[in-house]
């Protein structure tokens, strides 16, 4: 094989053992890598109702057949596991050179099972890999830990690492590398922190196999360039991602406390611009010229890396609108190793919460200190913090009153930085994506502000799935990243060039939304399993607020979305998609995707139609 390595590492904490296996050319062919990976192994391996926290997880880190070469933005991996948040299949994207050293030291995935007894560091250093004692880096925040990693192994090598919250198996953990940058937003740090695995060191010094060295070497020279010449890169260049709060606030999706409104009155205090005021560097993932993360001081004089969705979830959904203690809390959560996601959302629910006299904590809007030290409560599991270490689906169940209707999440992973009031397209997007509401897979909002976002169109569906096959399917198995093409219009065609350059094999578009299609359908069918009996369509449905609270203020005061035409769009989505008027697939859709042995196994759980 060209372009994959053939490899994965298997590594047994409980028994300190780790084997180098190869894998049939099939899997690489069928699933190609990173998400594709992830989700044949977890299914092939976990049996259903395995518990997330148990020594019979398994974590995966799963890199891409381009990975690791001098193409743009191919500096990422996939990890994942079944998730401790959702209950079933979870994983996120980083960008890290561990990527990068894990490709070149031969594995295309590390698989992580068992559990130590005692804290280590798993050290992959080509063939060799050893597990150091971690006793010393336990109780350390996820930085701390890396520069201590980095000191023995050098600027090169890739470090994954978890902070107190993963320790602490919050169950929004992360997993966190670079100061800054972090996946695994369904509590995969948490996964990792239960086997007792504090960082993952990975050191390679091989070459990776390529079919046509020389054409792919033009080839990511060429689209280097390419990218260069694009016209929004020098705006890009200066705003990254925070050029989305303006655009956010512009069109009423900006999370507003609590996801009640779309619009914040401070907005320009937390916008792109006001970033661009107090910022000291940009940073970004391994073979990137677009380098996204830009670095500002946070009111305690520390560099912190911001992106939309941290400002929005740590500054308008909470009521927050200084931009420097913005950037303290979300410097906090990447220390702790806390998906500032799940965490802006959480926050912003305890503060309705107290505001609505159902906790009896004091817990306000936009107060930074309380906010700083409710946040280390969550990392550390004190108080009011150990339950919404849980995320917002457990805590609105504990707290009862209505509060599950305005608990921001689908499926137990909390919802990312847009609301939805007045965007039926988006909410299907949050409500079908394959970990739950994450807008990663289907970022339709922007081009859905084009179309009209009053319609629940059948194009609108198709436009979902369309997204949700490149972004979610291709990109994600790839472990490529898609902002070169969903922000600046890089064309997908590269990637089909990449492919053949470094593969040797020709594969479509065609070809890559069939593989696309295989792996969600395989998640699916892995959330069904899980859920067996209990699988329901209202899985499926956005939360009750977008339905019930229309927006009472910005232009689109009054706007609220309509559940009888939701649930139109989701039964053509389910019709489009080949799952039957459950959301299940059928069998004739498991075996077009060449998945007979997923139907076996589904039919144990459900009764599946043709
Ligand atoms: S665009 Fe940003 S997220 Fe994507 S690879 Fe570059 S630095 Fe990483």
């Amino acid at each position: 094989m060209y372009g994959w390595n053939g490899r994965f590492l298997r590594v047994n904490l409980s028994k300190m053992k780790a084997v180098a296996k190869e894998y049939d050319a099939k899997i690489a062919k069928n699933f190609l890598g990173g998400r594709g990976f992830a989700a044949k192994i977890l299914w092939n391996e976990l049996k259903p109702g395995t518990d997330p926290l148990s020594p019979k997880n398994k974590l995966v880190f799963a890199a891409g057949p381009l990975t690791g070469f001098a193409l743009p933005s191919s500096g990422k991996l996939v990890v994942a596991a079944k998730s401790p948040l959702t209950g079933s299949y979870g994983d996120g994207n980083i960008g890290t050179f561990a990527a990068v050293q894990m490709r070149k030291a031969g594995y295309d995935a590390i698989i992580v099972e068992g559990k130590s007894e005692k804290p280590v560091v798993l050290l992959v250093q080509d063939r060799q890999i050893e597990f150091l004692d971690a006793r010393d880096l336990w109780g350390l925040n996820s930085f701390e830990t890396e520069s201590n990693l980095r000191r023995i192994y050098g600027p090169s090598a890739g470090v994954l690492t978890i902070g107190q919250a993963g320790e602490n198996l919050v169950k929004f953990a992360n997993i966190v590398c670079q100061e800054g940058r972090a996946g695994g937003r369904p509590g995969i740090g948490a996964v990792m922190g239960s086997k007792n695995l504090k960082a993952v060191v990975t050191m390679g010094s091989g070459d990776l196999p390529v079919a046509y060295p020389k054409e792919l070497k033009k080839l990511g020279a060429e689209a280097y360039r390419e990218i260069l010449t694009k016209p929004p890169y020098a705006f890009w260049k200066k705003q990254g991602t925070m050029m989305t709060v303006e655009w956010s606030q512009e069109n009423s999706v900006l999370p507003t406390y609590n996801y009640r409104e779309g619009v914040f009155k401070k907005a320009e205090a937390i916008g792109g611009f006001a970033m661009e005021k107090i910022k000291v560097s940009q940073r970004g993932c391994p073979h990137c010229n677009m380098t996204c993360g830009n670095v500002v001081k946070d009111s305690y004089r520390r560099e912190s890396e911001l992106d939309y969705e941290n400002v929005a979830m740590l500054g308008s959904n909470i009521g927050l609108d200084h931009l420097r203690r913005v950037a303290a809390l979300n410097r906090a959560a990447d220390e702790f190793g806390l998906d500032t996601i799940s965490l802006g959302n959480v926050l912003g629910f305890a503060m309705e919460a107290s505001e609505k006299g159902l906790i009896e904590e004091k817990v306000s809007w936009g107060k930074f200190k309380a906010t700083n030290a409710l946040i280390e409560d969550i990392a550390y599991r004190r108080g009011l913090g150990n339950m919404l270490a849980e995320g917002v689906r457990f805590a609105a169940e504990n707290i009862g009153g209505n509060s599950s209707r305005w608990a921001m999440h689908v499926k137990g992973l909390e919802i990312t930085g847009y609301d939805c009031h007045a965007a039926p397209a988006m909410a299907l997007a949050f409500a079908t994506s394959s970990i739950g509401a994450h807008h990663k897979d289907a970022w339709v909002i922007s081009w859905e502000m084009k179309v009209g976002r009053e319609r629940y169109s059948e194009k609108k569906v198709d436009k979902v799935i369309e997204f949700q096959r490149i972004r979610g399917g291709v990109f994600e198995a790839l472990t490529m990243c898609r902002l070169p093409w969903i922000e600046l219009g890089f064309e997908l065609e590269w990637y089909t060039k990449f492919l053949h350059a470094a593969t040797g094999l020709e594969i479509t578009w065609k070809d890559l939304n069939v593989i696309a299609d295989r792996l969600y359908t395989l998640i699916r069918a892995f959330w069904v399993r899980e859920f067996g009996k209990n699988w329901t369509t209202e899985m499926d449905v956005p939360p009750a607020r977008w339905f019930e609270e229309p927006l009472t203020k910005g232009p689109m005061k009054g706007a609220k979305l309509d559940r009888a035409k939701y649930d139109v769009m989701l039964s053509k989505y389910y019709r489009k998609r080949g799952w039957d008027e459950r959301g299940i697939p059928t069998k004739t859709t498991l075996r077009k995707l060449g998945l007979e042995e997923v139907a076996k196994q589904l039919k144990k759980r459900v009764k599946l139609y043709d």
